[in-house]
Parts: structure tokens; sequence; C-alpha cells
């Protein structure tokens, strides 16, 4: 279907040419991309991608680590047209709700943990991040105590793009663009132990990652400081895997200097981890809890808070408005596909799959590619994982500069029939919960055609 009378309705070549001459991408250069043309994604279904040649590709990345369930199901998109004609929108500002948002609330606190009552609903997970920091700081003023506003991060943490949420970022390129970070968010080291562990073992490196939040605290004063945020496992910073002993550390650290703990399961959260949280896979006690992406598994855009007791209780027993809002908060069409999906996960037991037989799989085979000249680590949980293309395994020399090898590699794979994505020399996947043992051993192959490719490329064998 094409509303543009130009031209023909499939046609690569123009499509190209109008998505350069009028379409910004995100996180995209767009003299680069402008060269080159875009790739036109057509249409999908289960764990594959269709481009507009026709040609297949199989979706290491879930679209954009979301789609949890697969592409194509059915269900979700009934519940959204069933929605679309029952109730298309209504608002839940000023005392008003409706059943879509109130059964999702309701659902969300159950699969959720048991301190985790409350929902505040966005569109996205960087509005989630936005409204965390507004959150947080509310609290901290309703406890009577508004000096306690300052937020700890991470480096390579992301959480979004927009003002709050990329100030909550630990990425460079994103606060060079736009004087960030805002006032009162700081920032430590994270748990990156590849990189930067030295001759530290992962435990003793873990424990030493921790222990820089108290220090940062104790630099700041526990007075000023607010919260920690962090994902379980960083995503977009290179899936980076935290030491076992590094999260216990600091759920030890945040409750005794009086720090919310705010655990990001955007990407984690519903099911990636191989448990329906990160925070339940590494027995965390989250005070707000952002989550997006698999909430819905990418079909319509919705977002949301987890809000703990402590601070819900708080807000309920003041009786003041909370300043803060969207238009979409709790959109009727993204609740009742939020619904549909997350039902899924529950009765399929994608998640119990993923826990007890494609998880442990794709572990067991992932782990083989630690064998390839090229690869210095093969890291992951569940269904996030990382490659880590080295220069030397043995002395764990990266390459440089940064980000060449890992692109080529990328390249090799769209050629190849499989999306993996680059950040820096990592490589990453984070693919449909639904994928099957078959579809394993099929990712398995391509990733280690694709890394043959570069070693030629680069001479290595
Ligand atoms: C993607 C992501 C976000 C931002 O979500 P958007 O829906 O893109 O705004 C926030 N936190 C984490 C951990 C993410 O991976």
């Amino acid at each position: 279907m094409s509303l543009i009378k130009e031209r023909p309705a499939s046609d690569t070549l123009s499509w190209r040419a109008f998505d350069r001459e009028h379409h910004l991408h995100p996180f995209t250069d767009t003299k680069a991309l402008a060269e080159e043309g875009c790739r036109v994604i057509t249409r999908a279904d289960g764990v594959y991608i269709w481009d507009s040649d026709g040609k297949r590709l199989l979706d290491g990345m879930a679209g954009l680590w979301c789609v949890n369930v697969g592409y194509g199901r059915k269900e979700l998109a009934d519940a959204a047209y069933r929605q679309l004609l029952e109730l298309p929108y209504y608002n839940s500002f000023f005392k008003t709700s409706h059943p879509a948002a109130i059964e999702l609330a309701k659902l969300l606190a159950d699969v959720t943990a048991p301190h985790l009552n409350h929902v505040f609903f966005t569109n996205s997970g960087s509005e989630a991040n936005d409204t965390v920091i507004r959150l947080v700081r509310r609290y901290w003023d309703l406890a009577g105590k508004p000096e306690k506003h300052v937020i700890i991060s991470r480096n390579d943490a992301y959480h979004g793009s927009t003002i709050g949420a990329a100030s909550l970022s630990g990425l460079k390129p994103m606060h060079e663009q736009g004087h960030l970070p805002i006032p009162g968010i700081a920032h430590i080291a994270p748990p990156y132990w590849y990189r930067d562990g030295g001759d530290l073992s992962p435990e003793q490196f873990g424990l030493a990652a921790a222990r820089w939040l108290e220090e940062k605290i104790n630099e700041l004063g526990a007075d000023r400081v607010a919260a920690f945020v962090g994902e379980p496992v960083q995503g977009a910073g290179g899936v980076i895997v935290p030491p076992e002993n590094y999260w216990p550390e600091i759920q030890r650290i945040c409750n005794e200097y009086d720090v919310l703990l705010i655990v990001d399961e955007v990407i984690c959260g519903f099911g990636r981890l191989g448990a329906w949280f990160g925070s339940d896979h590494y027995r965390l006690k989250p005070d707000l809890m952002p989550i997006a992406k698999g909430l819905s598994s990418g079909y319509l855009p919705i977002g949301g808070v987890m809000v703990g007791d402590r601070l819900a209780d708080l807000f309920i027993a003041e009786g003041k408005e909370f300043a803060h809002g969207f238009t979409y908060s709790g959109h009727p069409v993204a609740c009742a596909v939020a619904l549909a999906n997350i039902a899924l996960l529950r009765d399929e037991k994608i998640i119990e799959n993923v826990k007890a037989a494609t998880g442990p799989y794709l572990e067991k085979r992932w782990g083989e590619l630690a064998e390839h000249p090229l690869v210095g680590e093969a890291r992951g949980v569940g269904f996030v994982r990382a490659l880590e293309l080295v220069k030397n395994k043995t002395t764990r020399e990266f390459f440089e500069p940064a980000g060449e090898v890992g692109r080529m590699c990328r390249d090799f794979c769209f050629d190849n029939g499989l999306v993996m994505r680059a950040i820096r020399d990592a490589m990453i996947i984070s693919p449909p919960l639904i994928m099957t043992k078959e579809h394993i051993d099929e990712l398995i192959e391509l990733v280690n055609k694709c890394l043959d490719l570069t070693a030629k490329e680069l001479g290595i064998s």
C-alpha cells in the first residue's frame, strides 16, 4: 500500500531515495547512510525478517532487543484491533481510567516482586527513566530530605535518549552532544571485567567495582545521594555482565546508606535473562523498576515504572498532585497489546523454556565460539550475549581504533543473512525468546562463518 503517488509500491531504489531525502534516522551517521542507502525491512515472521529485495535474515537482535515473543503473533494484532474498535483512546489524567490500563497494572503487580504494586505508564524506556528522576526527587522532597537529589549511574550505561535519560546514560558521545549530563547526576565505572579487570579475578574485580559506589557516596555525602541506577546486564554499553558478587554488594551499599535502588529492566525484563526480571535473576529488591521493550514485545510503544511500596505509600499518603504525565500514559491499545503479550509469555511458558532448555543450549553453543582466533571472550546471560573481538587473546589487547573490526563483522553478518549488532568490537545478540535449538544451531553456524570471513579479511587465522 502506498500513499505516495509518484512511485510504485515496492521499489527499493525509490524507497532509498525518499528515505535519504526526507528521513532523519536515530543513532545514524546521516552522510554515510545517504551514500550507502538504507536497508528497507518490509515484513517479519517468527525469528526472521525480510528486506525489500526479498532477502531473509535471522534476527539475532529481536528488532532492538524487544521482540521477545517473535514476530507475527496474531493474538497481539487481534488485541490491538479489538481495543481500537472499543476504546481507541482515553487518558488517565484527572481521576479517569479505563479497563486496559487497570488490568495491565494489576497483571504487572502480579508478575513482579511482592513489594512492587504500582506502575506509572509511559510510552518508552526513555520516558520511564525521565519519570524515575522526577519520582526519586519528589520522593526525597516529600520525605523531608530535599538535599538528597543526586543519582549515581555508570559509564557505558544506556537509559535512553531524552534529556534526563541521556544524562543517566554513560555514553560519551551522548553527553558531548547537548551539554549533558544535567546537574545532579554522577557516574562511576562499570563492572567490565574483561576490559578493566587487569590482573584481578572476576570476584576480586566484582567487589572492587561495587565498592566504587560506596566511594562515590562517601565523596558526595550520603545525605546528598538519592539513588543508584543500573541495568542488571548493561545492554547497549556492550552486554557487560557483572561478576556474581557485584549486585549483592551494590544492594548492601544501597541499604546501608539509604540510597534508593533503581533497576532498569528495559532490556532484561520480560524474560531475557531466563527469569521474569533481571532483579529476580540477581535477587535484587529495587525501589523503582523502569520497563519497556519486552513489555509489548515492541508491537506497540509502551513503557512504565514499577514503583515500590516505600515510594508509593508516601505518594498516596501525601495527597498532593504529582505534576508529571504523558497524554498517552497507559494508552488503551498499547496496554491491550502488552496484556496479550504477557499472557503469551506466561501461558506458553516462554521464559521457563529459556531458563530450562534453550538458554542453557545457547550458552553452550555460544561458549564454543570462544575457540575462534578472533574471540577474546564469549559472555552473556540467558538470551543476551556478546563476543569480544580482540587483537590478542592472551594479553586481552583490543583493536585500534575501536569499532572498525566490529563494523566489518556486522556487515558480513547482514550479507550472509544474520542480524547481529556491533558495539565497538563486541558482537551482540539478543534474539527473540522463542528461538528453538534448531534456530540456535543456524545462528551459531552463521556467526562462525562471519567470524571466519572477518578473520580472513584481517589476515588472521
Ligand atoms: C532501550 C533502552 C532504554 C530506552 O528505551 P526507549 O524505548 O528507546 O526510549 C532505556 N533503558 C535501557 C536499558 C534500554 O536498553
